[in-house]
């Protein structure tokens, strides 16, 4: 164990949307659904982070200017390469949210933070899988992957963004939000 904090970016999604993925993930019978506190879309995963580096974070964080823009959620997949770990719902492409991801590495990686950057994938967790699944379980999740293709809630505004603290337990994962930052209309 470090002496680190887990850490990630991510934008917070609106009650109304949660309500929406709160009944995609009823149709699912397989898997532990993401409690709805924990519904988010992760901009960047920070991984352990020191007091120090959350510092410089915030700062770097608070400095950033963006404009507010639309999300699309759109359709539900599965991610694992041997075998599915989770599902999510995916995202409309969107050249705003994009470039959000590219702003955030960009004034983080500035800002003397160390952390590995993925290839940005936008999703919202909706459920996670443990273990390989059985022949019925790959059947009942092909079912649900078919029957919620056309998943498509209202779009939502993004106005803000969050720097987030993960508490890992044997419960599951407890996201507490240390700031947030607005982003700004027009
Ligand atoms: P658990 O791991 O107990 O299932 P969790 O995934 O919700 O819970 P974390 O692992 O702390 O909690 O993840 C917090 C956020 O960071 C989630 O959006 C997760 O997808 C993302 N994340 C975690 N680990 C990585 C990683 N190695 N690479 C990219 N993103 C990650
Ligand atoms: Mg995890």
């Amino acid at each position: 164990m470090t002496a680190g904090h887990r850490t990630f970016v991510a934008i917070a999604l609106p009650e109304g949307i949660r309500d929406d993925l709160a009944a995609l993930q009823r149709g699912l019978a397989i898997g532990r659904p993401v409690p709805p506190e924990n519904l988010h879309l992760t901009l960047a995963f920070l991984g352990d982070q020191t007091d120090e580096a959350l510092e410089e974070a915030h700062l770097a964080l608070s400095g950033l200017r963006a404009a507010t823009f639309d999300v699309q959620l759109a359709g539900v997949d599965v991610l694992g390469e041997q075998a599915p770990r989770l599902v999510f719902a995916g995202v409309a492409p969107n050249p705003a949210l994009a470039q959000l991801e590219r702003a955030v590495v960009q004034a983080l990686r500035a800002a003397g933070l160390r952390f590995a950057r993925q290839r940005f994938r936008p999703h919202v967790t909706i459920a996670r899988l443990s273990g390989a699944p059985g022949w019925s379980e790959i059947g009942a999740l092909r079912h649900y992957l078919a029957g919620h293709a056309g998943f498509r809630p209202p779009p939502f505004r993004v106005d803000g963004f969050g720097l987030w603290r993960s508490h890992l337990s044997r419960k599951g994962a407890r996201y507490e939000e240390l700031a947030r930052y607005a982003l700004s209309a027009g």
